[in-house]
């Protein structure tokens, strides 16, 4: 039987209860983003994907008002690297209630997430943030390069 982790607990499960794949962006919302977007305080997300694109965990990598400025890409991919990550997807909260357009340092974070990820190969496949008037799907934005 081949295990798995629970991306919400991190917790082992047998892999016929693993997540499925992730195809979409609106999939990442629904599976990831939804449950992020309730959250009060901004919360910046890693999750660590296999080769098939199933969730293996999901790492909280900061939290705050400012977080998505403040966060180190050393922050986002410690955790994918101890995971064996094949690739990965980032996503955070905009909590106030605004629009989850990318502000200029999300984008910067992005930019700099993506390079790093095709430096160490474990490629960013996407930024999704959300909110609670929906989400905004970098990649889909086309700004920038992913992955
Ligand atoms: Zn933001």
């Amino acid at each position: 039987m081949t295990i798995c982790h629970c991306p919400r607990c991190g917790e082992p499960v047998p892999a016929e209860q693993a997540p499925p794949s992730l195809r979409c962006s609106a999939e990442v919302y629904e599976k990831l983003g939804r449950s992020l977007a309730r959250r009060r305080q901004e919360r910046f997300v890693v999750v660590a994907l296999d080769a098939r694109n199933r969730p293996i965990r999901c790492h909280v990598v900061a939290v705050g008002s400012v977080a998505a400025v403040v966060v180190h890409p050393r922050e986002v991919f410690a955790p994918l690297i101890r995971d064996r990550a094949v690739a990965a997807i980032v996503l955070h909260n905009h909590p106030s209630g605004g629009p989850v357009e990318p502000s200029v340092e999300d984008a910067e974070i992005t930019r700099r997430l993506a390079d790093v990820g095709r430096l160490l190969g474990i490629p960013l496949l996407d930024h999704v943030i959300v909110g609670k008037n929906g989400y905004c799907s970098m990649r889909d934005l086309g700004q920038v390069r992913f992955p």
